[in-house]
């Protein structure tokens, strides 16, 4: 079997000021794979997400995702051509309801505008019926179906982190990257997060994933990249991962 190369990092360097971010960072996602992206804290786990959707854009390297670059591409257009995120700090729309919160993620996506209501066609109500469709059901596949009028800001926490990733997924995308999902969870949270990672893979996406805790990590990823300091220390599957003497002393050294 031949793995379709879905998003490849090359070579990546950002530089804020005198702190370099990453530092000649290379790596590939496949398709259909769930990658883990580990590393202490400051690693650059999240400028790596924040040069892969366009807030910033490398001081060198290429990114190549479906086979386009994404050089100076603005943030719409990246998320247009596939790629979602969720946030460490959960951004949700807290005075919307569960149900727009999600339909804001798809009109992210299509043409049709879902606040120009007195100038709708008939062609754009249908869309609209058909989004609010595809909108309830990622509410029901990520649990949240009995939630969908109330207010985000009314919703557990929980929920709050589900949300976000029923509304990255209503953009339709072919890569999604959750940044620390289970930030705050419990372990029995923890272990019902896993489950649905593994689902959100099974539907078709490609999924990376930033998060710190390990046992999760390993339990749910196909291959592991690991940076430390800006720079990419390792890579593996998770058993590699696990006996890697630099990861090893990578961690350590922060305990
Ligand atoms: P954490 O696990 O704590 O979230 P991380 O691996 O996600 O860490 P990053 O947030 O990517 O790490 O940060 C990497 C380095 O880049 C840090 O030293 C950080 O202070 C720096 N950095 C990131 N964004 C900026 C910015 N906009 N301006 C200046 N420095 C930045």
């Amino acid at each position: 079997t031949t793995t379709q190369t879905l998003l490849e990092v090359h070579d990546v360097t950002i530089k804020f000021g005198g702190i370099t971010a990453l530092d000649g960072v290379s790596f590939d996602i496949r398709e259909g794979e769930i990658l883990g992206l580990i590393g202490p804290n400051g690693a650059g786990k999240t400028t790596c997400f924040n040069v892969m959707t366009g807030v910033y854009q490398p001081t060198s390297g290429q990114i190549r995702f479906a086979g386009t670059g994404l050089a100076k591409m603005k943030r719409h257009a990246i998320t247009r051509l596939g790629i979602a995120r969720t946030f460490q700090n959960i951004r949700l729309f807290k005075s919307m309801t569960a149900l727009e919160n999600v339909l804001v993620g798809a009109d992210a996506h299509s043409r049709v505008g879902f606040f120009h209501a007195l100038l709708r066609t008939p062609l754009q109500r249908r869309e609209e019926a058909e989004s609010r469709e595809r909108a309830m059901e990622l509410l029901k596949f990520m649990g949240l179906a009995r939630r969908a009028d109330e207010l985000a800001v009314n919703l557990s926490y929980g929920d709050q982190r589900r949300l976000e990733i029923a509304r990255a997924m209503a953009t339709n995308p072919k890569l999604i990257c959750l940044d620390e999902p289970a930030a705050g969870f419990n372990p029995a949270e923890k272990v019902v997060l896993m489950d649905l990672i593994k689902k959100v893979r099974d539907r078709g996406y490609t999924v990376l994933l930033i998060e710190h805790d390990m046992k999760l990590v390993m339990g749910v990823t196909d291959r592991i990249v690991v940076l430390e300091f800006g720079r990419k220390i390792a890579e593996g599957t998770p058993a590699e991962i696990r006996d890697n003497p630099a990861v090893i002393a990578a961690y350590l050294g922060v305990e």
